[in-house]
């Protein structure tokens, strides 16, 4: 199915990039499990160099079942194009390494991806690729960090674990006019809740590992946008090797079917927990966009449809009382990652950032009280039964 703006989100989900009469009348896109293909005889290799449609060479360069994830996926986004990696991090290294050259300065907010941020103030510099990290939500350290060769600006909203919101016009308005181009790491809103293309954002890129497959059984990253920046980066990809194999496309196809039905029931669980959580007395404090309480609640009202399942909270900020509350929940588990039907629950003190010093930790806003809870699609009175009984 082409992608067809009128279609619902579900609509496109389910049917878009699928071939509806494939080779074997199966209504599923089969696994083409190979890493290579073959010639018919020598008239099927001039196919390929003509570039026709539904002719592979070699995995690393694409495989069938890709090009339909892929499809999907940027008809979920509205994007021109779409291609996929093995990994969030793949994507993003990928695309940075495709945009920038030597001599090259980029500007990031500083509660990207602790990932994100390690690569572009350490890796991009043994290149001569400059970084300036600027404080999230700062329009006019934003501003001011551009310089002559200032080639991208890289942001992500919600951020983790604060959930800060970038307003996308006033980001959009400030690097623009300037021949910047932007990338949006839209992992923790999805298409479902923001659409950065529309403000003019030229890029997105989602772990798909999240939300997007949805299931916590693979790893994925996708980069979506115009042709003309996409298939830059799909070129580097073909060098650099990130790409997704043919199974995890499949498990990628599988879950996104059911993608605006999971995004309904996690919003919903979303704010609920939230909500929940705020009122409890042995929580000090609670961050989620969809609370009037949180600094930029009025941004995200604006530009989007919904919060996600990401609820941080501050309880005592004593490793004893966390620990003890964690070990407590009952079908909650304890583990970094979100966007998955399974409500995970993470320390970053003791979890992500365990390598670092108390102080180093508290530099980043990363206190001992700190959690993150991934709001999973179970039942939302059995989620907060689950925490009420720890808490107590
Ligand atoms: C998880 C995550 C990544 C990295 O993705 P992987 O699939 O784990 O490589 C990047 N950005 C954000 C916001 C993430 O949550």
């Amino acid at each position: 199915m082409k992608k067809d703006k009128k279609m619902g989100l579900s609509t496109r989900s389910i049917h878009s990039g699928e071939i509806r009469y494939n080779e074997y009348g199966s209504i599923t896109t089969p696994v083409v499990q190979t890493s290579t293909f073959i010639f018919r005889g020598t008239h099927e290799i001039d196919q390929l160099q003509k570039g026709a449609k539904g002719r592979f060479e070699y995995g690393r360069y694409g495989n069938p079942t890709q090009v339909a994830a892929e499809a999907k996926l940027a008809a979920l986004e509205d994007a021109e194009d779409a291609v996929l990696f093995s990994t969030g991090m793949s994507a993003i290294t990928t695309t940075l390494f495709a945009l920038l050259n030597s001599g090259d300065h980029m500007i990031i907010t500083d509660d990207a991806y602790k990932r994100t941020l390690d690569f572009c103030t350490t890796c991009l510099q043994k290149f001569n690729i400059g970084c300036t990290v600027v404080k999230m939500c700062d329009y006019k350290a934003m501003e001011k960090a551009i310089r002559k060769n200032t080639k991208i600006f890289f942001s992500e909203s919600p951020t983790n674990p604060y959930l800060n919101i970038m307003d996308q016009e006033k980001m959009v308005a400030i690097y623009k006019k300037r021949g910047i181009k932007i990338i949006s790491d839209s992992t923790f809103a999805t298409p479902y809740n923001q659409r950065p293309l529309e403000y003019g954002v030229d890029l997105v890129i989602h772990s798909a590992t999240k939300y997007l497959a949805g299931h916590n059984d693979i790893l994925a990253g996708v980069v979506l946008g115009k042709k003309e920046i996409v298939q830059p980066v799909r070129e580097y990809l073909k060098i650099t090797g990130g790409c997704i194999d043919p199974h995890s496309s499949y498990l990628l196809i599988r879950g996104l079917k059911t993608f605006e039905l999971r995004m309904e029931r996690l919003n919903a669980n979303g704010q609920t927990i939230a909500e929940y959580l705020e009122k409890h007395p042995k929580i000090k404090r609670v961050y989620y966009p969809g609370l009037k309480s949180h600094p930029h609640h009025d941004v995200a009202v604006k530009q989007m449809k919904g919060f996600g399942a990401v609820v941080t909270f501050v309880m005592d900020d004593n490793v004893k009382t966390v620990h003890k509350f964690l070990s407590k929940l009952k079908f909650i588990n304890i583990g970094p990652s979100l966007g998955g039907v399974e409500s995970l629950i993470t320390h970053p003190a003791t979890v992500s950032y365990y390598k670092l010093t108390k102080e180093q930790r508290l530099k980043l806003g990363i206190r001992d009280g700190l959690v993150r809870l991934a709001v999973g699609a179970e039942n939302a009175e059995d989620i907060i039964g689950d925490l009420a009984q720890a808490l107590g």
